[in-house]
């Protein structure tokens, strides 16, 4: 099928190579030329793994441009994939959205084109597009005739680090429509994935387990609230786990074995369940607070979601509070911070809790040292003016330093020779902000080791 993805960000890059992997045609668009030179020459703007790989391997099918005249026309599928990040009244900011259906509108030339929301907009979204895209398009002085399109819904549920494996053997794929031909077209346009059909990529191959992958076909409404339902429903059980742990460090009990002895029964589950400084990243933050604004608009509260909110930036602030007991005083102290991204396997910094602690610890007047394997780049550019405190060699965080954290649990932090560094630091304080250290490990190392939760 010819299809066209709008956007090539974490979502509509690994849409559109897995797609044009599977055999469909793809073309790519996006407004940043830079991003589309690179593609072109087969690299991947985003640090995402496999990604260079699949790219050379799906290239025969695949097309980066920033014309939607070149990509729309013709094409059966449009998926959009733009940024809806907050607003400043926490809904989401539609206006890439708009932007992008109202291009759309322009070029729309087929006898059948579905439009689909692959970003996660709210509830209602979908309707709303439909509308852009009417008016947008009746509005053509040069409209063509025996021109039909339709707006439909498929969420996204790839995890940054993974969005690849996420793509081609996922749990489940949902598409919303009010119209039946939509969904008829997007169960096509599935079906390799659906039925497991497709030889895998060379470099990922299919996992024993993956079986035939349930297709939950709905209307746009239940589409958009699945979405938003299943983000809130993780960040709630990470602030659950975090909650759980506040209580566990003032009962001496060991919260990453209560987190253990809970995930073992089959109803809760073991993931999402990990103690820490919390969830960031660009969508439980931004889905949770578009959530409670959705709510709002029918006089709804939304207890549960907003605890969850307020757990998660407590845990931040946490972090902080433990060095605080551990050195006294933060002024003039020198603390290194292990991980920047929000999560390891990905350079994406929205929203990282390393963001936050480093703040509020300079604000304190501490000297901080900054360190990731991966995301620097995008540091200096997003955080121009954190840049300054970045690290380039792990040596250079634990010289001289009063206290680290291991803030984001990158393998490359896991695998250290913990033993090398002890020695170089002024008082050798560790704080474990994602409860996956080894804590006997590291005391008979001699550091003084802390977690987040005990
Ligand atoms: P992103 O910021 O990485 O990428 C968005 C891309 O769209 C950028 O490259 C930008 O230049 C481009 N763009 C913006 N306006 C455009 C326009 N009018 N025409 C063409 N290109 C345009 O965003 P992302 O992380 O891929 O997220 C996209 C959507 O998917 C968001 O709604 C997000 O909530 C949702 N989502 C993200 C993830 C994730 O893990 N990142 C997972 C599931 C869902």
């Amino acid at each position: 099928m010819k299809v066209c993805v709008i956007g090539t960000g974490y979502v509509g890059l690994t849409t559109g190579v897995s797609l044009a992997f599977l055999g469909h045609e793809v073309t790519c668009v996006d407004l940043d030329q830079a991003k589309v030179d690179m593609l072109r020459g087969g690299k991947c703007p985003i640090y995402e793994p496999g990604m260079e790989d699949l790219l050379a391997e799906a290239a025969q099918n695949l097309t980066f441009t920033t014309s939607y005249e070149e990509a729309v026309p013709g094409a059966d599928v449009v998926f959009v994939a733009v940024q809806t990040p907050s607003a400043e009244d926490g809904s989401p900011d539609l206006r890439y959205l708009r932007r992008a259906a109202e291009s759309v509108a322009q070029s729309l030339n087929h006898d059948f084109t579905v439009v689909v929301n692959k970003s996660t907009v709210p509830i209602g979204s979908g309707n709303w597009v439909d509308a852009i895209l009417r008016d947008s398009f009746v509005q053509r002085e040069d409209r063509p005739e025996g021109v039909e399109f339709a707006v439909a819904s498929n969420p996204e549920f790839l995890r940054e680090g993974n969005a690849i494996a996420d793509t081609l053997y996922p749990d489940r794929i949902v598409i919303g429509s009010d119209n039946p031909r939509s969904l008829e077209v997007l169960n096509r346009l599935y079906r390799p994935i659906i039925n497991q059909t497709f030889t895998p990529p060379t470099f990922l191959p299919r996992p024993e387990d993956a079986n035939a992958v349930p297709l939950v076909s709905t209307d746009l409404a239940s589409a958009e609230l699945i979405k938003y339902a299943a983000n809130a429903f993780l960040a709630l059980k990470i602030s659950y786990a975090n909650e759980i742990g506040q209580l566990a460090a003032k009962v001496g009990a060991d919260i990453t074995e209560v987190a253990r002895g809970m995930g073992l029964d089959q109803r809760i589950g073991s993931r999402f369940l990990q103690p820490g400084v919390g969830w960031g990243g660009s969508c439980f933050g931004k889905d949770t607070k578009a959530l409670i604004a959705t709510a709002s608009e029918y006089n709804l509260d939304m207890p549960i979601v907003k605890a969850a909110r307020e757990v998660n930036s407590r845990q931040r602030a946490i972090a902080v509070e433990r060095l605080q007991d551990e050195l006294r005083i933060l002024k003039g102290r020198k603390i290194g911070l292990l991980g920047l991204a929000f999560k390891p396997n990905t350079d994406d910094l929205r929203d990282a809790p390393a963001l936050d602690i480093a703040n509020s610890l300079i604000a304190r007047g501490a000297r901080v040292k900054l360190h990731d394997p991966v995301a620097t780049g995008r540091f200096r550019i997003e955080q121009p003016e954190l840049a300054a405190y970045l690290s380039e060699t792990i040596d250079d965080v634990f010289a001289d330093c009063d206290a680290v954290v291991l803030v984001t649990e990158w393998a490359q932090y896991l695998e250290l020779d913990w033993s090398k560094f002890v020695g170089l630091m002024r008082t050798p304080i560790l704080l474990d902000g994602r409860h996956v250290l080894d804590a006997d490990r590291m005391r008979r190392l001699g550091y003084r080791y802390v977690a987040v939760s005990g």
